[in-house]
């Protein structure tokens, strides 16, 4: 059996989840879901909601969001960092909604990644928990487990969702997003992971590479 179907095992058998929708919806419509996941790139959960929060406060269309003067746009958006860049996005982004698709926000992956501002991590994420298609979006946990469990080793998150796209079985593709991520958050933390803790110590590539620098130093100690 592969390493990666053994992974996704484990977790299946501590915590099956059903083949139905996920347990989180990012806002009411596709459009203010599309806003929200645009804005959290390289930013805090907590700094998007109060971004999101100004600027929904003022628009929540794309027509709306076009229709604010950019540098008002730039002062509701400010708290997610990287705000010039972001109101540049977001507005190419309403005015491609609003050519390409009618002000909708497309229902397709390809359509999706061609919008301003929405790359592959954005775009499996609105296919996730928004169109509802169990798409695996990799974002920095999910990244660093599938490095340090050695299920997928890259440099690029985007080459791990290559990967973990290509190797996840059917009957496990609605969990791994939620698996992985709360195993990134929770337990193999970045800077201190909880190996006591894992239950994958004996297929961790990561585990098994500390363990025999320590065992390395302690014979030349002992030599
Ligand atoms: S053994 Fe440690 S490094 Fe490996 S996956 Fe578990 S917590 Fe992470």
């Amino acid at each position: 059996m592969s390493k990666i179907v053994t992974v996704y095992e484990r977790f299946y058998a501590q915590n099956p989840v059903p083949n139905n929708p996920p347990r989180e919806k990012i806002y009411n419509n596709a459009f203010k879901s599309l806003v929200g996941v645009t804005l959290s790139a390289q930013t805090k959960d907590e700094r998007t909601a109060e971004a999101c929060a100004n600027l929904f406060a003022h628009a929540e269309t794309p027509e709306e969001i076009l229709a604010l003067d950019i540098d008002k746009l730039k002062q509701l958006i400010r708290p997610a960092g990287m705000y010039n860049n972001k109101a540049k996005n977001l507005r190419l982004m309403s005015e491609q909604l609003l050519q390409r698709h009618g002000g909708a926000v497309p229902n397709d992956r390809e359509q999706l990644m061609q919008l301003a501002g929405v790359g592959r991590k954005s775009t499996d994420i609105m296919m996730r928990f928004v169109f509802n298609e169990p798409a695996i979006a990799v974002d920095t946990h999910v990244h660093r487990i599938s490095n340090r469990l050695g299920i997928a080793k890259t440099k690029a998150e985007h080459k791990t969702a290559e990967i973990l796209e290509q190797d996840t079985p059917d009957k496990y593709r609605w969990g791994a997003h939620e698996w992985l991520i709360d195993h990134g958050k929770y337990i193999c933390r970045a800077r201190s992971p909880k190996c006591d803790q894992c239950m994958f110590t004996d297929l961790c590539d990561y585990y098994k590479e500390k363990h025999n620098e320590v065992d390395e130093q302690s014979t030349s100690l002992s030599a």
